[in-house]
């Protein structure tokens, strides 16, 4: 084949990086990184990781065999419920058959490759929805298993927050039965969610349209600090009633990136049959996770479960999420406040109001690129910016370039 194969383009968040890591600049930020930073810019092992960790190194019972093919059950019964909830009636039905994935995006391939395998159902459409924007690496995902895709929209330019009369509309021209990817919380990358009634109206509109939800979540815990509301979205879904999957990644609430934990969940609408139906399903992700991996990596899994399992270091897990929650929301404040008092042409609100790791700042590709020329600040040419890359030491430098580019 080595004639027929073209050279592919780098992926532009890694080629940033590699910019990023080339310029010898001492001032240079950082502004693309997805993941977290703490307030000297680097890398933050959770402390409640650091013992989990010293527990499964020392469990003298450890040993590097295969996990089953569903994964490590006492991390999915409980990731099951991070996510649903402990008192879930999903969950009490044995309407929820969860597998161990390789983290958000393993898990996304899963739930693609299931529907791309399965959702044939008479009359519905198998198009993909994706928000417009979205992480980039969902079209990606989904083109791969042969699923066409769309996008609705979801950015309004003019008040940079959600275009919720486009996104409706869309979704109710789509198709009966398209299959809607929707951001639990904290939406990479704009950091626009819809609010609590919003999402209980696209909650009917879909119901309306026999539409299929596709959960995304890769920040609970992480957009407020607080675990259930970031997960009352897809809580909300699942007592409409409806059938539905979700990808979840353990990669940012626990800075286990390296380590690809994560799990997928498949959820079945609630009916007599429900707890059938589920097995059933279960038994053909075994069969698809058989072919694509064997089994799930063990380590990070390891980690991950010993703190879901118990209630001191959970509790200890919830004050490591409100450390980095907290000064992501004041990073949000001080750029925010240093902006207006440069009196920085332009509104810049949106950047409290907008949650979770990323901001989408308005900014535009020619800015973008004189702050990553003139000021060697580097982010996305969207004008995406990490928030994690923000520090005491630099909003301030980071600010001031921003008011120049945006006077020129
Ligand atoms: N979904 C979204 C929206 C994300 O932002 C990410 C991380 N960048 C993921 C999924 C998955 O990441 P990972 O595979 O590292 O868990």
């Amino acid at each position: 084949p080595a004639e027929v194969v073209p050279q592919a383009p780098e992926d532009p968040l890694f080629g940033l990086m590699r910019a990023y890591k080339a310029d010898p600049s001492p001032n240079k930020v950082d502004l693309g990184i997805g993941a977290y930073r703490d307030d000297n810019a680097k890398p933050w092992v959770l402390p409640v990781v650091k013992k989990a960790d010293e527990i499964v190194r020392n469990d003298p019972e450890a040993n590097h065999e295969y996990l089953p093919i569903a994964g490590l059950a006492s991390l999915t019964s409980k990731a099951a419920e991070l996510v649903f909830g402990a008192s879930s009636p999903a969950l009490a039905e044995k309407r929820v058959a969860s597998v161990q994935a390789i983290s958000g995006t393993g898990a996304l391939h899963l739930g693609a490759l299931f529907l791309a395998k399965f959702y044939k159902i008479a009359g519905a459409n198998r198009t993909v929805y994706l928000s417009n924007p979205t992480w980039a690496n969902h079209h990606q995902i989904f083109t791969n298993v042969g699923l066409p895709i769309a996008s609705y929209p979801y950015f309004d330019k003019s008040t940079r927050g959600l275009d919720f009369e486009g996104m409706k509309a869309t979704l109710r021209d789509a198709p009966d039965g398209s299959i809607v990817v929707l951001h639990a919380c904290a939406h990479n990358p704009t950091g626009v969610d819809p609010s609590p009634e919003q999402w209980a109206e696209l909650a009917q509109l879909l119901k309306e349209k026999r539409h299929f939800p596709f959960f995304d979540t890769a920040y609970q815990g992480f957009a407020s600090g607080d675990l259930d509301r970031d997960a009352s979205s897809i809580r909300l879904f699942v007592e409409a009633g409806f059938e539905l999957v979700v990808a979840q990644s353990f990669a940012k609430n626990f800075g286990l990136y390296g380590q690809r934990a994560g799990c997928f969940h498949y959820v079945a609408a609630p009916a007599p049959s429900a707890a059938e139906t589920t097995t059933r399903v279960a038994s053909q992700l075994a069969i698809l996770q058989r072919s694509e991996i064997s089994n799930p990596p063990i380590y990070g899994a390891k980690i991950a479960s010993i703190v879901l399992n118990d209630p001191a270091l959970f509790a200890e897990w919830q004050d490591n999420l409100r450390t980095m929650s907290g000064r992501i929301i004041d990073m949000r404040k001080q750029l925010r406040s240093k902006l207006e008092e440069l009196g920085t042409p332009g509104t810049w609100n949106h950047i409290t109001d907008q949650i979770g790791m990323f901001s989408f700042t308005g900014l535009t590709e020619p800015q973008v690129l004189k702050l990553r020329e003139e000021y060697h600040i580097y982010m996305t040419k969207n004008g995406r910016i990490s928030m994690a890359g923000l520090n005491s030491r630099n909003v301030e430098y980071v600010a001031k370039a921003v008011d120049k580019v945006v006077r020129e």
